[in-house]
């Protein structure tokens, strides 16, 4: 289970949720269902995470050779909506005993994965650089970046990368402990001014969670999410790594960790999510599979 670190928020910047039912915000807001009825969104993004894939037997309840299908299904789910781009969200594969065999897990997922959209990116994750380093993985599936920002429709979205050590070391070739996940000193000051430089509405993709402080969560989170919640227009920040849906709303921004595809054997125990930002800051995200939906604005005053 997740714990929160904190639950309060201040009373000048609060967000809220749409469950399907009565929903109302403040003055002068129209509702969230009236809004999406009637707007486009500046910007659809499709979802996926903790794909793990490789050409091994299932172990637990990871069916890591499933994930061919399931990413098959993804892309007929984002199929004719108009995806912008699509962000997986790290654990792209699962490990192998040898360099040459995990790339080739990385090459053959990657073609499946390339089949979803022309753009694409790529969140670090601690299975990513098992046995890889950072270099390697990064040129084969042509990024330049483990972390960076860009815009699109008017929103800032920002690529993050946990995985480094205590230490600041990256990892890379099993020189890790999983559960030491940190953004090192350089990461977050470039965060620092990335943020300071955009005043649009900023929408984050991480693999460790920022949300909480147990084994899933980024050692330096409370760090992080200070800068997120000075900037004040943090519409949302997306996460896997826990493999389980999970939302959280901590200091004024909402968090979403999303289901893992690798959990559960066939195409029924799979997620993937379309990710919709209208004006406002209002977030709908709609999840195929087993993921959640859900849809939220962020309301900023003061
Ligand atoms: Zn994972
Ligand atoms: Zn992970």
């Amino acid at each position: 289970m997740s714990t929160p670190l904190s639950g309060s928020l201040p009373l000048s910047r609060r967000s809220f949720f749409h469950e399907g039912a009565l929903w109302l915000a403040g003055a002068g807001m129209l509702p969230i269902p009236s809004l999406l009825a009637t707007t486009e969104p500046l910007v659809r993004v499709g979802l996926l995470t903790d794909l793990h894939y490789a050409d091994k037997d299932p172990r637990g309840t990871r069916h890591y050779r499933d994930t061919l299908e399931k990413i098959a299904r993804a892309g007929e789910f984002f199929s004719g909506k108009g995806v912008d781009f699509v962000v997986e969200l790290g654990d792209i594969i699962d490990a192998a005993d040898s360099v040459e065999v995990e790339l080739g897990y990385l090459g053959r997922i990657n073609r499946e994965f390339a089949k979803l959209g022309p753009e694409r990116h790529y969140v670090l994750g601690n299975h990513c650089v098992d046995t890889l380093t950072k270099t390697e993985f990064l040129g084969e599936v042509g990024q330049a970046e483990s972390y960076y920002s860009f815009d699109r429709g008017g929103v800032h979205f920002v690529v993050l990368d946990a995985c480094f050590r205590f230490d600041g070391v990256a990892y890379e070739r099993k020189n890790f402990e999983w559960t030491d996940p940190n953004l090192p000193p350089a990461e977050l000051e470039w965060l620092r001014g990335d943020l300071a430089e955009t005043s649009g509405p900023v929408v984050v993709f991480a693999h460790q969670r920022l949300d909480v402080a147990d084994k899933h969560g980024v050692k330096n989170a409370a760090a992080v999410r200070a800068l997120l919640e000075s900037h004040g227009r943090v519409a949302g920040v997306f996460q896997g790594h826990s493999h389980r849906n999970a939302r959280l709303e901590l200091g004024g921004i909402h968090y979403t960790t999303l289901r893992a595809m690798v959990e559960g054997p066939g195409p029924e125990n799979n997620g993937y999510a379309l990710l919709e930002v209208f004006p406002g800051e209002v977030m709908k995200l709609t999840g195929g599979g087993l993921q959640e939906s859900r849809e939220w604005r962020l309301a900023v005053s003061g």
